[in-house]
């Protein structure tokens, strides 16, 4: 039987060869988009087996889990996002150990992760979640309640508001999941035209990265294409 490693260098290509064609097909520069690889469920040795090809960014959303692989891999100058649901109580964790957060959808947990950064570290990163489609299943600020929140984040000192970040609806039809997308992209032009400095859309996953790339994704969160399907949580 083949490692599941053994499939991840092949994976990866065609990950990358799909972020460059989407790329090429929207004219923009590959270098404008971020591959994190979301590597929640699976062992270090495959976070290994990809820094080992030039991968750097991941992502986790189980802070227990998260926190044996970033021990395990503290000597590489990797960048670590959350991307799971943030709960109050797990934020110091978080404000100390990761670089990048991106379902942050509450000023109270923005307050916390900002008074727990440390000093010796720089801001800590982060994009809003928007809750496009306002399901009640999914985290998020939905889109009327965004602009309040974008400026009072903006304000707080040990963090630096990067962009927006959104889970649509699973679509199918590529022109249905552009136009989530789009919607997005749209949003955050608005906050940029009020005066906002947000240069990050967190969009797009495995099943529809390419048409996030179309619509401006600067980073693509994928999992399932670059592992394979997710091993069940222990
Ligand atoms: C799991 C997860 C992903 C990756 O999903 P795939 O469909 O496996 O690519 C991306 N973003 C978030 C927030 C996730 O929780």
């Amino acid at each position: 039987m083949l490692r599941a490693s053994q499939n991840l260098p092949l994976r990866l290509r065609a990950v990358r060869e799909r972020i460059a064609a989407a790329a090429a097909r929207a004219n923009r520069s590959v270098s404008e988009i971020t591959l994190l690889a979301v590597s929640k469920a699976q062992p270090v040795d495959m976070l290994r087996a990809l820094v080992s090809l030039e991968v750097h960014d991941f992502g986790e959303s189980y802070l227990n889990e998260a926190v044996g692989k970033l021990d395990a891999l503290a000597a590489l100058p990797l960048s670590w996002h959350f991307v799971g649901r943030l709960q109050a109580n797990k934020t110091r964790i978080i404000a100390e150990r990761f670089q990048w957060v991106h379902g942050l959808d509450r000023l109270h947990i923005a307050e916390r992760l900002s008074a727990q950064r440390p000093f010796h570290a720089p801001p800590l990163q982060v994009c809003i979640q928007v809750n496009l489609a306002e399901e009640a299943s999914k985290g998020g600020v939905p889109p009327s309640e965004l602009g309040e929140l974008a400026r009072a984040v903006a304000t707080l000192p040990r963090l630096r508001l990067r962009g927006l970040m959104c889970l649509p609806p699973a679509e199918s039809d590529p022109a249905r999941q552009r136009a989530w997308f789009a919607r997005l992209r749209a949003l955050r032009d608005t906050l940029n035209e009020q005066g906002g400095r947000l240069d990050t859309l967190s969009m797009g996953m495995s099943a529809d990265f390419e048409s996030a790339i179309l619509e401006g994704a600067t980073l693509v969160r994928i999992g399932s294409a670059l592992f394979g399907p997710r091993p069940a949580r222990a």
